[in-house]
């Protein structure tokens, strides 16, 4: 054992908490991160921390590489930032002051953590609210564009290019879904890329007059009540009013709380207030991914990749590539389809 083991060793036996924990036995890494190989050997340690090396790209790489633990030194701090975000929208400053981190490791921690939220998989059961709420095009923060002065969208009403919008679906048994689907008009394709195979048998879909939502049910075999959007409700139950105020405490909280956010960043952000709503509920333990999922990082790695295809399939507008990108490396490969990421 080296000496500097030996120091780490002598210092976890001091610490009592340690020893009620289970011994934490270090997986044996099995394959590649950078090109899924399972040649592999063992290339020493650093910092007691066992190394790889691939011998199909000769990268090296260890246990945490293409994890979300990849390049997290202060675990501990981490946690606590995890906990931070269920308690409520803090400004990045506030957060990093609290943790004691920078700026930049708490913008990044934040990103990681909600791109870490489970997919609610819902089978939506019962009756079912579905509807759209838009929020104006945003490039906020993105620099280097030609036209940076114009970072914001048109604030013209009504359905345009300007509008992205955020499908908010959610049945009577907190099953919830809040999805960017689209810039622009939501079609039917829309709607079934982000929520279809979603609905148990016995769902009724309740909605507004919206044509794409009609179609959808029709094309999926689901019950559907809709009405005037200037009735409000279609009678009794069949109502919208619960994802309208999700809706509307949402549009609040970014469009003032977090005075704008940008559209390459929006669907996280829904994604924190889904987190803080089911932390309202106790359910903090159940809405975050494992570090270790693999999942979660390919999306944290890749969210400028996911973004500028979200904006070339998903909208009319020319994806502008910032003047400088940051490499994240490591399993580049797949995209997964998930609601809670894009597309
Ligand atoms: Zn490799």
């Amino acid at each position: 054992m080296k000496q500097q083991e030996q120091e780490a060793l002598l210092k976890e036996l001091h610490m009592p908490e340690q020893i009620n924990k289970p011994c934490q036995v270090e997986p044996v890494a099995e394959s590649c991160p950078y090109c899924m190989s399972v040649l592999i050997v063992k290339n020493g340690h650093r910092k007691g921390t066992q190394r790889y090396k691939c011998k199909g790209c000769y990268k090296t790489f260890t246990n945490d590489t293409g994890t979300l633990d990849q390049g997290i030194h202060k675990r501990d701090l981490y946690e606590e930032y995890k906990k931070l975000m269920f308690e409520g929208y803090l400004p990045l400053k506030k957060m990093a002051e609290k943790i004691g981190i920078s700026i930049q490791t708490a913008f990044d921690w934040r990103h990681k953590i909600l791109c870490g939220m489970k997919d609610c998989g819902a089978n939506f059961d019962g009756i079912t609210e579905i509807d759209d709420v838009w929020f104006l095009y945003s490039q906020k923060g993105r620099k280097g564009l030609k036209y940076s002065r114009k970072r914001g969208g048109s604030k013209r009403q009504g359905d345009n290019n300007f509008q992205v919008k955020l499908l908010v679906t959610a049945d009577r048994k907190s099953h919830r879904n809040l999805s960017v689907a689209k810039i622009g008009r939501i079609t039917k394709a829309d709607i079934e890329r982000k929520i279809a195979g979603k609905f148990s048998e016995a769902c009724t879909l309740v909605s507004d007059k919206h044509r794409s939502i009609a179609a959808f049910a029709k094309s999926q075999k689901i019950e559907h009540v809709s009405f005037k959007s200037s009735d409000h409700t279609a009678g009794g139950e069949y109502h919208v009013q619960n994802v309208n105020n999700m809706a509307s405490r949402l549009k609040s909280i970014v469009n003032h709380r977090l005075r704008g956010v940008s559209t390459k960043y929006l669907q996280s952000y829904a994604n924190w207030f889904e987190l803080i709503e089911q932390g309202k509920q106790g359910q903090e333990n159940k809405v975050l991914k494992s570090n270790s999922d693999v999942q979660a990082w390919n999306t944290f790695a890749n969210v400028e990749k996911i973004y500028k295809q979200f904006i070339e399939k998903q909208s009319v507008r020319t994806y502008r590539c910032p003047t400088k990108q940051k490499s994240k490396s490591a399993r580049v490969t797949q995209t997964h389809h998930s609601s809670n990421t894009y597309l």
